[in-house]
Order: structure tokens, then sequence, then C-alpha cells
């Protein structure tokens, strides 16, 4: 399984192959190549070059697969948090003792916030709220994943806890009455491990030139399949509202489209997804990297694409209330980017059907501007609107609690049109600089 999973992965399986026969036919009569189950990791193979290891390997696998379900109430939840750096996973977990069905059913936990960035030594003590479960694909059974958010013990949500206050925003009764969808297009980047190099692409060189990687299939074209089909049925497993999967057009980068969404269901999906994702590369032995422009050049970028409607939006004559909308977001153009994700400005450069990180812009099917509406929505006069600037390493609870935010809850003021005015004139003089000053444009319009 696993050493089909990337070339980068063959190599060690070759190295391994290349073992005299007798090695393999003593070690149970089993080719290394059709291994039943296996956790990729090069730790396990390295170790089982023996019988007796091997024997341990089969033993090992046995206990991560056992159903612990005859033998005791008792299950494992993985409580999953964000780290310090706004980006980061980190988890641990604790025995509950039956199963639960809702979040509130689970015990607050704590963790030591010094380690993770997001407490003084002195007083590191950050506790975990659990907010949303969902089943365990690692573990099986009545096992779950815990989504938390993050609070001083005073019962103040941290500084990175970005959770809470999109929680406020989709609690808000004028929110709640929209039902606020969100479809994200989560893309990301696979990485040799080591060299820290895309999967699939030569150590120290380039592949060819974009083009045959975009929903590609074949050996020399598609790199880190099973990566994604692994993580997608392990997302279904668990009950994330994954809606689909993509080779990208960068080899070695993929996507996956969680959604539509209801309000926070969206980014605590999208959190999950990560984690399980991460779990899954760290199994492969790949690394997992949300950098939104991960090699420079004519490489494209990865983001993170959000699909978004309210009910009026989806309603008849819900074009119109795209269109308000998207005039809020122009006016509101540079708090959204400054909210997208870190390092954007490395991939919205205009090219690679990114639209420029400066100019807002919007089209109806046109994938260079800042938000697409799609055709269909403009031949129905109703659906959705897709905000293409969100970066793959974007937080989902800002980016959704934003967009909720500043097309039902926010209003645009005088000062907000007079700004983006300004905004526009000075970069219309910027663009001219070299044009005539307004005094000539006067003379030469009088016969
Ligand atoms: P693209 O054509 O940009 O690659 P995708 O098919 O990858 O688009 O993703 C589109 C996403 O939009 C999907 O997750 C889908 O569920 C979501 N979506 C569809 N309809 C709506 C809607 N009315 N509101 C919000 N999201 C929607
Ligand atoms: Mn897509
Ligand atoms: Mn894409
Ligand atoms: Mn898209």
């Amino acid at each position: 399984m696993a050493q089909a999973v990337v070339p980068a992965m063959q190599c060690q399986v070759g190295a391994v192959r290349a073992r005299p026969a007798a090695a393999a036919a003593a070690a149970g009569g089993r080719v290394w190549g059709v291994r039943r189950t296996g956790r990729g990791t090069s730790g396990f193979r390295v170790m089982a070059v023996s019988t007796e290891t091997t024997g341990v390997v089969t033993r090992m696998e046995q206990l991560l697969n056992m159903d612990t379900t005859p033998f005791t109430d008792k299950i494992i939840a993985e409580y999953i948090w964000v780290g310090g750096t706004g980006i980061d996973l980190r988890s641990k977990s604790r025995t509950i003792s039956k199963p639960v069905e809702d979040p509130s059913e689970l015990p607050k936990w704590n963790y030591d916030g010094s380690s993770t960035g997001q407490a003084p030594g002195e007083d590191s003590e950050v506790i975990l709220y659990p907010q949303a479960i969902f089943k365990d694909p690692f573990r099986g059974g009545n096992n779950i994943l815990v989504m938390c958010d993050t609070y001083t013990p005073a019962g103040e949500p941290i500084p990175t806890n970005k959770r809470n206050r999109a929680a406020q925003v989709f609690s808000d009764p004028k929110v709640v009455s929209q039902v606020p969808w969100f479809g994200i297009e989560q893309e990301y980047t696979l990485l040799q491990r080591d060299v820290n190099w895309p999967l699939g692409w030569p150590v120290g060189g380039y592949p060819g030139p974009q083009g045959p990687y975009y929903c590609a299939v074949g050996s020399d074209k598609s790199f880190g399949r099973d990566i994604s089909d692994a993580h997608y049925k392990a997302c279904l497993y668990a009950g994330i509202n994954i809606s689909g999967t993509n080779g990208e057009v960068m080899p070695g980068q993929w996507e996956y489209q969680v959604g539509p969404s209801v309000g926070i269901e969206a980014g605590d999906h999208i959190w999950i997804s990560r984690y399980i994702l991460e779990r899954i590369t760290e199994q492969a032995g790949v690394v997992l990297t949300l950098d939104p422009k991960p090699i420079q050049g004519d490489w494209n970028g990865a983001g993170c694409h959000t699909n978004y409607s309210t009910k009026s939006m989806r309603e008849d004559g819900g074009f119109e209330v795209i269109k308000k909308a998207i005039l809020n977001l122009s006016l509101r153009h540079d708090l959204h980017i400054s909210a997208y994700g870190e390092g954007n400005e490395r991939r919205l450069t205009g090219l690679h059907e990114t639209a420029s990180i400066d100019n807002f812009s919007w089209g109806v099917a046109n994938r260079g501007c800042s938000i697409r509406v799609g055709r269909d929505t403009e031949a129905k006069g109703k659906g959705y609107l897709e905000d293409r600037r969100p970066a793959s390493n974007m937080d989902p609870y800002v980016v959704t609690a934003l967009l909720a935010e500043t097309t039902i809850l926010w209003e645009p003021t005088l000062e907000a049109e007079v700004l983006a005015a300004k905004k526009l004139a000075l970069k219309f003089l910027e663009n001219h600089a070299t044009f005539h000053s307004p005094v000539n444009i006067l003379v030469e319009h009088h016969p």
C-alpha cells in the first residue's frame, strides 16, 4: 500500500526489496510490495528485516487494529486544537468512560501553553473546550476526534482562539436567518521528506512545465494519489462533509472540497480534515505544506477558494444580493486580504489564475478575478459567489466569519466609500504617471 504512494517511498521500498530473496521468504513468504497493511513509515520497514521482527510488526498491527468494544465501554478521545502559530495543529488523547454523541458530554481539559507558544511559562495552563466531535478513522470503533478551542483558566478566549469570535458571528440572529453556506476548496502540496521538494519532482531539478498535471492520471503526471484517496475515505468515515478531490495544476499539488457547510461547521470540518491529512502524510512519510506559494516562479500557488452563499442569494433575485455583497467586499478588500493567510502576497500576483493582491475585481466565469460568479449563477439569477483570494493556509474560522460579517452585518459607511474612491484615484494616477496633467486634458478637450 504505502509503497505505492510516492516515488520517494518507492526508493525506500526498493532498498528493502534489494535484500536477498531468502530474506523475503523467511519473512513468512510475503513480498514487501504486497503486504496486506502497513503503517508505511520507514521506521517499521527498517526494523522488519528478520523473521522475529516481522512477527513484531504483525502483532503491532493486530494491536493497532484491535476492536476494543467487546471488552470495554471506554473510548479514546483525541483532543485537537490550533497551536500558537495559528496554523499548526496539536492533539493529545484521553480515555472517556463511555461512548459519546455530543461534545457537551465531554470534559474540558488543559495543556501546557508554554510549549505551544500560547502562554508564558509562569502561568502556562490553557483550557480546552470540546466543540465538535468526529469518528476517529485511525482508531476506529467508538473512538473520536474532538475539535476544541482554547481559553484562559478565567474563561477568556486566548488570542489564537479564532473560533470563539466566529461562533459569535454565526449565532447572530441576522446571520442565523441567512443560513450561510460555505464550500471550501482546500489546496495543498506534498513534499518529499528531508529534501522538502515536491513529490514527483526530481531532487535538485524541475519537472516539465505545467499543463499535463491538472486532474491527470499516469505515473509521470500524478504524484500522491494514494494520499489524496486515503484522506478522502478517512474524511467520509469521520463524518466530514467532503465533496470531492482533484489533482492540481502544479505536480505534487492536490485539492479537496468541503461543503456546502452551514456557519461554524465549515471551520470545524476544514480543521479536522487538515488534521486527518497531517496524520495520513505522517504515516506515508511525506511532508504536507499549506504554504501559498511553495515554489517560486512559473508554478501555481495553493489557495483555499471559499464559495459562499446566503439564503437570499440562493432564492429568486439572488444575483442582485450577490452584487450587493460584492460591493461590500470591494470596500473592505484590504481588511479581507489581511485576514486571508500569511504569505499570500507571493501567490496573488495576477498570474496563475489569481488576481493581483492590490486590486479588487470580480467577474462572471473569470478565474483571474478576486471574486468569480459562475455562469450558472448568472443564468439562473441566483446562486453563490467564489472568493478566490484566501490562501491555502488561511484560518477557515476567520475567513468564513469575515465573509458573513461583511456581507450580512456590515453596511458601507461613507468613510469606507470615500477611502475606496481615493484608492482608485491614486491608482489611476500611478498608472498614468507620465500622462498629461489635468490642465492638459482640459485644454485638449477644447475643439
Ligand atoms: P471550482 O470550479 O472553483 O474548482 P469546486 O467544484 O472545486 O469549484 O468547488 C465548489 C464548491 O462550492 C464545492 O465545495 C461545492 O459544494 C460548493 N458550493 C456549491 N454550491 C454552493 C452554494 N450555493 N453556496 C456555497 N457553496 C457552494
Ligand atoms: Mn476546485
Ligand atoms: Mn483548485
Ligand atoms: Mn475554485
